[in-house]
């Protein structure tokens, strides 16, 4: 079965991912801008909100075109 997340794989590794500049780092502030960092591999998500992903991306949009 193939899956068509986009998410890159192989990395055992706790990185994180600036919400501002999307820079990867593994420590818990951005050390580019100060940003606040997730994960981009999130452990689990709700089953009552499937679609809660794409509203995150579509508002990360917005955001970067602010
Ligand atoms: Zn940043």
């Amino acid at each position: 079965m193939v899956s068509s997340t986009p998410c890159r794989r192989g990395s055992n590794l706790k990185i994180k991912k600036c919400k501002s500049c999307e820079t990867y780092t593994l420590k818990d502030a951005c050390p580019s801008c100060g940003g606040q960092v997730v994960s981009p591999h999130p452990p689990k998500f709700s089953p009552h909100d499937p679609y809660g992903r794409y509203r995150r991306m579509m508002k990360k949009e917005a955001l970067q075109r602010g």
